[in-house]
């Protein structure tokens, strides 16, 4: 692709786009179609099915793969249907290590569906990167990161990960969701695979539900493809633009959300009602060398839990909240705060999720790009 070159706030608007053949449109015209016209058998212009490949669908690939430094991009339905394929390059017998503290439905799908056909996972802690050599056997087959983790903001060196993934022949996927390749990229720093929940910072306004894959390997971008098309998971061409729309500003809404999640998290920390601020951020973060490397920001998600707080505690602060909606998902343009314990992650057993620190107390933001004096405003009566 020519755009190689251009700057990654260049690519997000640019990359892998080209102005439609038919008039010129600009933007990628929705193709909302199921088929194509064939003048003789197999006599098409590269698009036959839509399971298979649909021109704005395609127009979205090419800029995941673009903004990620990959080379092939591919859209799924959702973020979880990407992760979907992910699994299925696997077999029965096939051992997956995988990060302890990770998004409520990444577990779900590992733990209760996959495991059914015989895949097994480990969820660990992978701070340490260290500890995951322990744990690969030859029926280990792939390591699944993510970075940083939700919701306890721990932070993966993913390069470290990367070297003993090759060292031992496995494939590295990382979920690279809550940093965007605005603020990392994981193909860059080694790893195989980089999967988005593109419903989330990617999409930004909180309007589409879609998963992206991206890779550099023409081998494994084939694998994924047959999967793609032969489980049909894919993203519909209304999703596929909403979503380019959506990165063209990812790196202007990118900032703010820095520049907004940097100026709450300070303030929740020197807040007297504050027990515990978890933000890679800070450089007192276990994990802030690492982000510093990995990262050119910190992000605009947070999690606290308030002093001598419990579980009806923090109903009550996520309640009161009028600014920050209540609601679970992230990465929009408006704030949501959480609560972990009984949202995201109550698919996940209470004593796994408390030895991750996934405690009743804790109440995770996802700041938006609103007035940062307002959104200050709000979280000062909450949690007065
Ligand atoms: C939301 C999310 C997912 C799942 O994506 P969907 O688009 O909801 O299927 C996976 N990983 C992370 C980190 C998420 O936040």
């Amino acid at each position: 692709m020519s755009e190689k070159h251009l700057k990654f706030n260049s690519k997000t608007i640019h990359g892998g786009q080209h102005p439609d053949k038919a008039y010129g449109a600009v933007m990628p015209p929705i193709y909302q179609t199921s088929t194509y016209a064939q003048t003789t058998p197999g006599g098409h212009q590269g698009y036959e099915y839509s399971r298979s490949a649909n021109p704005t669908r395609t127009a979205l690939e090419n800029s995941l793969a673009s903004i990620e430094n990959g080379t092939y991009g591919l859209a799924f339905a959702s973020g979880l249907a990407a992760m979907d394929a992910v699994i299925k390059l696997l077999s029965p017998g096939d051992e997956v290590i995988s990060t302890n503290d990770l998004y409520g439905g990444s577990y779900r799908l590992f733990k209760k569906i996959f495991e059914k056909f015989g895949i097994t996972f480990h969820f660990i802690g992978m701070q340490d990167p260290g500890v995951v050599e322990k744990y690969i056997n030859p029926k280990t087959k792939l390591i699944w990161i993510e970075t940083p983790t939700n919701p306890m903001m721990n932070i993966i060196d993913i390069k470290k990960i990367a070297a003993l993934s090759k060292k031992h022949g496995l494939l590295l996927a990382v979920d690279s969701t809550f940093a965007t390749p605005y603020l990392q990229q994981p193909l860059d720093l080694g790893a195989d695979i980089v999967m988005h929940s593109a419903t989330k910072y990617l999409g930004g306004h909180s309007d589409v539900v879609v998963g992206a894959l991206v890779v550099k390997e023409k081998d494994l971008a084939d694998r994924l493809y047959f999967i793609q098309n032969a489980s049909g998971a894919v993203c519909g061409p209304m999703d596929s633009f909403l979503v380019l729309r959506g990165i063209k500003t990812l790196h202007v809404r990118m900032q703010r959300h820095c520049e907004n999640g940097k100026a709450i998290a300070e303030y929740l920390r020197q807040h007297p009602k504050i027990e515990k601020v978890y933000w890679p951020g800070f450089a007192d973060h276990p994990n802030h060398m690492v982000a510093k490397q990995q990262m050119k920001g910190f992000g605009g998600m947070i999690s606290f839990i308030t002093k001598g707080s419990n579980y009806e505690d923090a109903i009550k602060i996520v309640e009161k909240l009028k600014l920050f909606t209540l609601a679970e998902s992230l990465g929009g343009v408006e704030s949501l705060a959480g609560h972990p314990a009984s949202m995201t992650h109550a698919s996940i057993p209470k004593e796994e999720r408390e030895k991750s620190g996934v405690v009743d107390a804790l109440i995770r933001l996802s700041v938006g790009i609103e007035d940062v004096t307002d959104l200050i405003a709000d979280l000062e009566q909450a949690i007065a």
